[in-house]
């Protein structure tokens, strides 16, 4: 194999075989194909696309590049929830505790920022001391131990979506169905899990800006998890505007305790039921959605979904006075309120813009090697349908370093859009469910 005329090729619309597939992705994980080489193939892949066949295969190579996990002798179901990405979707550091608080397993392998995203294992690393790099036999101790662990892809286990992830997210090749879905998928599938809950984003913050490729993408992923015998669902959700109130890791790991501590904000508290209601019900715990999301008021009323964060913020080394405290997080030395310049409405934001302010501010990366600042990012103060006067803060840069503030700034004072005229529809949370038959 040549893996210049594997780029030549994919670069001329044909199609590589499984072999091919195979031996690039062993070959790149394994450190003897260069990232220039591999950058080229990847957007190759995201400007030609790839067939059903290829994606398959992709997504087989990547599993395989590890182990798998084999969680057979743990009792009860395993069901993991991923997300496509978003702007201050922070749902899984909360639907992870509160599903396994209901007593379904919950072996979660997440990702670190991608593209304008934040990613789970950015914010869990805010709170000092928390381990995502478990070796597989910690991750089991500490999955039967509380029910719930999360870390990232390994050497062990989905080391081909390791690197190949971290290329992805600095030379803007993520927002490709085939390699999301092999990204995906590939950690998935290796965890061992009988069930997936997937967040398909859509939306100006979202991979997939209309809701049609978010449906196709969503299809994508429950056909290749059902193809492997999982138990697959996708929730198609909007992403027009931030989840939440902020967009920054510590920020972002603070605003899931308040919503632990029964104080969380509408729309994310709405999306975590959402999502953790799925879960129980393929984890077979409740008989219908509904009920799944009554137990999932009731875990979070009673506190025990806020006990089990804490059981495994211990587990994983992490220091669990940050959920008593919030305020011993890191916090930006600095603050600059983006203020609106007419008086309306906010009938629009350019999501994606947001996330881009926050990764301008060092909450993400623009080159593989770069440090992220857990501390910064942005504080949202107006949602799409609110009105607002001139003069009024539409959101708060938290930063320390300068050098691109004006970026940030510049970024986030054009993403929202202001009318005289209240907006008449708003966009409904979840859009549709891919790939169920609910009760
Ligand atoms: N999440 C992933 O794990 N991979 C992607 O490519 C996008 C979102």
């Amino acid at each position: 194999m040549r893996v210049v005329d594997l780029i030549r090729r994919k670069r001329d619309s044909s199609e590589l075989t499984s072999e091919e597939i195979q031996q690039l992705v062993a070959a790149y994980t394994r450190g003897d194909i260069p990232d220039y080489q591999m950058s080229a193939w990847l957007m190759a892949v995201v400007i030609r696309g790839m067939s059903r066949r290829e994606i398959a295969a992709l997504t087989e190579a990547m599993l395989h590049s590890g182990s798998v996990l084999d969680l057979s002798a743990l009792p009860g179901k395993k069901v993991d929830k991923h997300s496509t990405g978003g702007v201050g979707d922070k749902t899984s550091l909360v639907v992870g505790p509160l599903v396994a608080a209901g007593g379904v397993k919950v072996p979660m392998i997440s990702g670190r920022g991608l593209g304008h995203t934040g990613g789970t294992l950015d914010k869990l690393e805010s709170i000092p001391g928390f381990n995502v790099n478990l070796s597989l036999a910690e991750f089991r101790r500490v999955l039967e131990t509380c029910g719930c662990a999360l870390i990232g892809q390994t050497a062990e286990i989905a080391p081909a979506d390791k690197k190949i992830y971290a290329l992805r997210d600095v030379t803007g090749t993520v927002e490709s169905p085939a390699l999301i879905c092999a990204s995906i998928m590939s950690k998935k599938l290796a965890e061992g899990i009988d069930a997936l809950v997937l967040d398909v984003k859509t939306g100006s913050g979202a991979f997939m800006k209309n809701i049609e490729d978010a449906a196709n993408l969503a299809g994508l992923l429950v056909e290749t998890g059902k193809s492997m015998g999982k138990n697959v669902v996708a929730l198609i959700t909007d992403m027009n505007q931030p989840v939440g109130r902020t967009a920054g890791n510590a920020m972002e790991v603070a605003e899931c305790i308040d919503l632990l501590n029964g104080r969380g904000p509408e729309d994310l508290l709405e999306l975590c039921l959402d999502l953790a209601a799925w879960m129980f019900y393929l984890g077979e715990r409740v008989k219908t959605v509904e009920a799944g999301k009554q137990l999932s008021v009731e875990l979070i009323t009673s506190g025990k979904a806020k006990e089990k964060f804490r059981e495994i913020v211990i587990q994983q080394g992490g220091d669990a006075s940050v959920i008593d405290d919030p305020s011993r997080l890191v916090r930006a030395r600095q603050k600059l309120d983006v203020i609106s310049p007419s008086s309306g409405f906010v009938a629009e934001t350019q999501c994606e813009q947001l996330g881009m302010a926050s990764v301008a501010l060092g909450g993400g990366r623009e080159k593989k090697e770069d440090k992220i600042d857990p501390a910064v990012g942005l504080e949202f103060h107006k949602r799409i349908g609110d009105a607002v006067q001139r003069g009024e803060p539409l959101c708060t840069l938290h930063y320390n370093a300068s050098a691109r503030l004006e970026d940030a700034r510049h970024l986030a004072e054009t993403a929202y859009r202001i009318e005289p005229e209240k907006p008449k529809n708003s966009s409904p949370l979840i859009h549709r469910v891919i790939g169920a038959s609910r009760r």
